[in-house]
């Protein structure tokens, strides 16, 4: 069994479909074992984001992310890692693949709905930043 970290990003909370996120998961094999509904702390979303730091949209990433409420969440299943990434589709929503989490629910690159570890590795360090 592999873990991996989830955010439900600002804008698809506000479009009121945490549920509508968690069946996707649920129907395919992830099971939410760890969840927190909150606002990120700057510093906190900073250190998350750190590998993007000298993006030009770091900012405006950092402004979005910290603007309302989202659910993170710790899912484990088997391939959790990928699995995830397969259902939240690519970055930018419009190049999402049909059925995908980004292309139901994502707005643009930016507010894409969703996040998801892209290794094992990168899961752990996610994880211990918001749940310790
Ligand atoms: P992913 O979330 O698919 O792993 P990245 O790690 O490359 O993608 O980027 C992290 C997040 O930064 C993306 O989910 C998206 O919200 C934002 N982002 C990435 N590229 C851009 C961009 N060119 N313009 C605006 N926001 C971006
Ligand atoms: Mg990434």
């Amino acid at each position: 069994m592999e873990k991996t970290f989830s955010i439900i990003k600002p804008n698809a909370v506000k479009k009121n479909v945490i549920g509508e996120v968690i069946t996707c998961f649920e129907t395919n094999g992830l099971k939410v074992v760890e969840a927190k509904y909150t606002t990120i702390p700057k510093a906190q979303c900073e250190e998350f984001y750190a590998e993007h730091s000298e993006r030009p949209f770091f900012g405006e990433l950092v402004e979005f992310m910290t603007s309302a409420p989202v659910m993170l969440m710790v899912l484990e299943g088997e391939n959790a890692v990928m699995k995830n990434r397969e259902l939240m589709g690519a970055t930018n929503p419009a190049e999402a693949a049909e059925g995908t989490l980004r292309k139901r629910f994502g707005d643009s690159m930016g507010e894409n709905a969703v996040h998801g570890s892209d290794s094992p590795t990168s899961a752990a360090r996610e994880i211990k930043i918001f749940f310790g």
